[in-house]
């Protein structure tokens, strides 16, 4: 009989502060510990918006996948999960397209602790996890979760949402590079959303953020519009093309309007594979 103790041990690092715990925190979560409470507190210290951005950023997910599961979106792939927060995204698209089919990943333990939420399906749909780093494209798009769940002959709606600013470059052009290959793994007709933090508004808060997280162990690296553009290369953007995330397809015209570009920080788009 296996023992608890033959149990693999799953390292939480609950002493260091981790950007899913952050931005938990951020959203009003609770799966947050003290240190990450503390990184938080001096981002918010710097950029008392944080918590705007945070929660902009999220509506920017729900609106996106609200769009394309109405649009015919059928199967999603959603990198950088985070640790869930309803609505999550199968949510949203079960809602509207019950037999959705929906594959998560994320790189942090907490996450798949958590993953029982993002594995309540409908019926008809299907919901997976995959434990995960993006910088490994090739490895997520193998996995046999994923080939279970997502058929990748046909369209994948695939996220990236305040994932790739985690992904530096280290003098190499890394970021982009994972997204062409992740892009050239799915077919046309296949979508991308991404939204990504921005020094373009709040320059000197931005650049004492990323100060608080690399202190925390995580490097950051935030993007110009052009930097941002350059994920949707050869793909056709929808409207309204780049915006700041709340500006993206909002709801009411006034809601956009609450909240200003240096408070929301992050650009956010939708492209289609020709
Ligand atoms: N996409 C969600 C959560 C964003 S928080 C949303 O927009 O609401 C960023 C998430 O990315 C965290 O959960 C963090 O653990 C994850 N992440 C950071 N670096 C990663 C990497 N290299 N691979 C996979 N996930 C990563």
């Amino acid at each position: 009989m296996p023992s608890d103790r033959d149990k693999p041990v799953v390292d939480l690092q609950l002493d260091r502060a981790h950007s899913a715990r952050i931005y938990d925190y951020f959203l009003g979560g609770k799966t947050n510990f003290l240190a990450d409470r503390l990184a938080a507190g001096s981002v918010l210290g710097v950029f008392p918006a944080a918590l705007v951005a945070a929660r902009v950023n999220r509506e920017f997910m729900h609106r996106a996948t609200r769009f394309l599961a109405a649009s015919g979106m059928r199967q999603f792939l959603d990198i950088g999960t985070g640790i869930p927060t309803p609505p999550n995204l199968h949510d949203i698209a079960q809602a509207i397209a019950p037999d959705a089919r929906i594959v998560y990943t994320d790189n942090d333990p907490i996450v798949l602790a958590h993953a029982a939420a993002l594995l309540r399906s409908t019926p008809e749909g299907r919901t997976a996890y995959v434990q995960a780093d993006v910088t490994d494209p090739g490895g997520i798009c193998t996995a046999p979760q994923l080939l279970r769940t997502l058929d990748l002959t046909r369209p994948v709606a695939l996220s990236l949402n305040a994932l790739m600013h985690f992904v530096t470059d280290d003098g190499h052009d890394r970021a982009h590079t994972i997204v062409e290959t992740l892009k050239d793994a799915l077919p046309s007709g296949s979508t991308l959303a991404v939204s990504h933090a921005t020094p373009d508004f709040a320059p000197e808060a931005m650049g004492e953020i990323i100060k608080i997280y690399a202190d925390a162990g995580t490097s950051l690296q935030f993007r110009s519009r052009a930097e941002f553009a350059r994920f949707f290369d050869g793909w056709d953007l929808l409207e309204p093309g780049i915006t700041l995330s709340h500006q993206w397809r909002p709801a009411d015209p006034a809601d956009a309007t609450h909240v200003t570009d240096a408070e929301a920080a992050c650009y956010a788009a939708v492209a289609r594979k020709p």
